[in-house]
């Protein structure tokens, strides 16, 4: 049962095979380049996502009343660059959102307003909230405190992006899309830009003919925006150490699909389980499911948001969220929603999960965290959005103070975070996930118990690395549906209606060892959403096996980085393009 490397079925760690990447060394650039061969800019943002795009914005807003401060940022006072072909590219979300942070970022708009320009689908008035013991069985349960959402709005990230991207350059703010920063630059100790990826590299990184080399932009502030699993953020908080002292980061995936549906949906949908996951805590599968209905105002069609989220924490290599999602959807619950619907668009993302205590450091000299990228994301109520926008909003604040000042010393930052509602809300949950590692049973109650005390008792609960579960092969596999291409999906053709648009001759952009156990290349031949791995046929049956990797599909969810592999930056342009995720 061996193979070489001491493993065999249940026993095989994603960690004992780390990705060939030396963060520090390839993605950290030491100095700038000469002066006449950079971009000079005032504030860089890395990411135009919801939260680096509310940065631009309030930042704009902050300028547009002190002229003299915005004289001094140059011709380029913000710039945003986003790697997607348009900021909220790559976004995705359930969604729906606490809108204060929206509000007070754009004061004058109401919520009618949002709905008109696109963006938002209608306030929630009525929720549900159900176990899925079987396959036919649905039982109504009284809505846990962190799926009350009375008075939230249903959103599309990607086209609040959009929103939020056209605002900013009309504020005066710089996009350069379809650019990838590739590496955070370093000098004497303190970030002083970052470098946009070179273009028109064939697949062995040999110059094509159109090829384009990147280029240092020099900022005096630098703010990592880039949602789940950073890049860049990953060499920062190696290069400044920004994780010391913190609990490991955790990670959940998620699928995601819109549906045209032809009755409206009156409430707001989540089911907890256990179904179609395995209760038994060896499989180590903690995951559950939303429907929200989305009323286009401008069309009046009504949509319906639906998705599986998975923990990256199981045990079982044959977990694949995608097909989760799709047998997910042959519950009576949900036919009843989609039947005699269509499928509008698919998508898939992961989601920092690890909370308060996982969040690292959110300041170095000369650079910020904002959102996903400082993991601000509440997983008990599954709520980021409104953490995005707040953080961006205070990220502004502190830079715009810090110019003002002219000391480019950004650590207010921090202490503005710990006592704003992210802070504060994050707080409360700090200990109220960690309890689930142990399994729905065993951790249920005792995540109860802190969900209801609201954080008043003591103690930091610890997190155990997604990369250090030891994989198995399972049975989840034997419950999948066979997609019919009509209702239910499979993999490949759930990209192409992302509009991923990767050129065939790109260079490989996901690291991975490429012979590894037949557990691990298991756990990511499910686990990833876009097909991209795949186990060579003439492959034994136990021990390592060579792992094929279809980096073309990729839809840069982020998911391999937990288990064992890394997503590096692709090349601009490259990847989905979102339009109402
Ligand atoms: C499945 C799922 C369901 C969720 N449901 C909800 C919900 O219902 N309500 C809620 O409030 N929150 C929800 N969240 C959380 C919420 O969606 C996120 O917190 C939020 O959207 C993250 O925004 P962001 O701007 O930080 O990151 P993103 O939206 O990921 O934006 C980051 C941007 O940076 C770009 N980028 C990254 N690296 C680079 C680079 N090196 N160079 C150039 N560009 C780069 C990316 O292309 C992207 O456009 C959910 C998340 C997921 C995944
Ligand atoms: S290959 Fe791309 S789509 Fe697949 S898990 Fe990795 S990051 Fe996600």
């Amino acid at each position: 049962m061996s193979s070489h490397n001491g493993s065999s079925n249940g026993k095989v760690a994603p960690a004992a095979f780390p990705p060939p990447v030396d963060s520090q060394k390839e993605f950290v650039k030491r100095g700038l380049d000469a002066e006449d061969e950079l971009i000079e800019v005032g504030v860089a943002i890395v990411g135009g996502g919801t939260a680096g795009l509310a940065c631009a914005n309030r930042l704009l807003q902050l300028l547009a009343d002190d002229p003299e401060t915005l004289e001094r940022l140059g011709e380029v006072p913000v710039a945003v660059i986003e790697k997607a072909k348009t900021c909220g590219g790559h976004s995705l979300s359930g969604a729906v959102m606490r809108p204060g942070p929206l509000e007070e970022l754009f004061p004058d708009m109401t919520r009618e307003q949002w709905r008109e320009e696109g963006f938002a689908f209608g306030e929630v008035h009525k929720e549900a909230v159900y176990l899925t013991p079987t396959s036919k069985l649905a039982i109504r349960i009284p809505t846990p405190p962190p799926f009350k959402n009375h008075g939230n709005e249903v959103v599309s990230v990607s086209a609040l992006a959009r929103y939020q991207q056209q605002q900013a350059e009309d504020a005066g703010a710089y996009i350069l899309t379809e650019t990838s920063a590739t590496q955070l630059i370093v000098d004497d100790g303190r970030v002083v830009g970052v470098r946009s990826g070179d273009k028109g590299r064939g697949k062995e990184g040999e110059p094509l003919g159109n090829f384009e080399p990147g280029t240092d932009i020099k900022a005096r502030a630098t703010v990592l925006a880039e949602g789940c699993w950073g890049h860049i953020t990953g060499a920062a908080i190696k290069e400044f150490d920004l994780a010391a002292g913190r609990e490991p980061q955790v990670w959940e995936l998620g699928v995601k699909e819109v549906w045209k549906v032809s009755e409206p949906l009156d409430r707001l949908i989540h089911t907890m389980g256990p179904w179609p996951l395995k209760i038994s805590s060896k499989y180590g599968q903690i995951g559950g499911t939303w429907i929200y209905p989305m009323k286009n105002e401008k069309t009046g069609e009504d949509m319906v948001s639906i998705g599986f989220v998975v923990e990256l924490d199981y045990a079982d290599a044959t977990t694949s969220a995608h097909d989760l999602l799709q047998t997910f959807k042959t519950h009576p619950l949900v036919r009843k929603i989609l039947a005699g619907g269509e499928r509008v668009a698919w998508g898939a993302k992961a989601l920092p999960g690890g909370g308060y205590w996982s969040m690292p450091k959110l300041s170095m000299p000369g650079a910020v965290l904002v959102g996903d990228a400082g993991g601000m994301v509440d997983t008990m109520a599954l709520k980021g959005v409104h953490h995005c926008i707040k953080s961006g909003m205070l990220a502004a604040e502190s830079i715009y103070a810090a110019l003002k000042r002219g000391n480019l010393d950004l650590s207010s930052y921090e202490e503005a975070i710990e006592e704003s509602s992210v802070g504060k809300e994050l707080w409360e949950v700090r200990n109220a996930r960690q309890p689930l590692q142990q399994g729905l049973l065993v951790g249920g109650p005792l995540s109860g118990i802190q969900q209801i005390t609201k954080g008043r008792l003591p103690g930091r609960a610890a997190w155990h690395r997604n990369d250090a579960k030891e994989m198995f092969i399972g049975k989840t596999k034997d419950n999948y549906v066979k997609p019919d291409g009509k209702y239910t999906f499979d993999k490949l053709s759930s990209v192409f209606i992302t509009g991923n648009a990767t050129r065939d001759d790109a260079p490989n952009h996901i690291r991975v060892q490429k012979h590894v156990p037949r557990e691990l290349a298991e756990t990511w031949k499910w686990m990833c959403p876009a097909g991209v791995y795949e186990i060579s046929e003439d492959a034994p049956e136990e021990g390592d096996v060579d792992v094929i990797v279809n980096y073309t599909n990729c839809v840069q969810c982020g998911a391999i980085t937990a288990k064992g592999g890394r997503l590096t930056v692709p090349e601009g342009g490259d990847g989905p393009l979102y339009q109402i995720l």
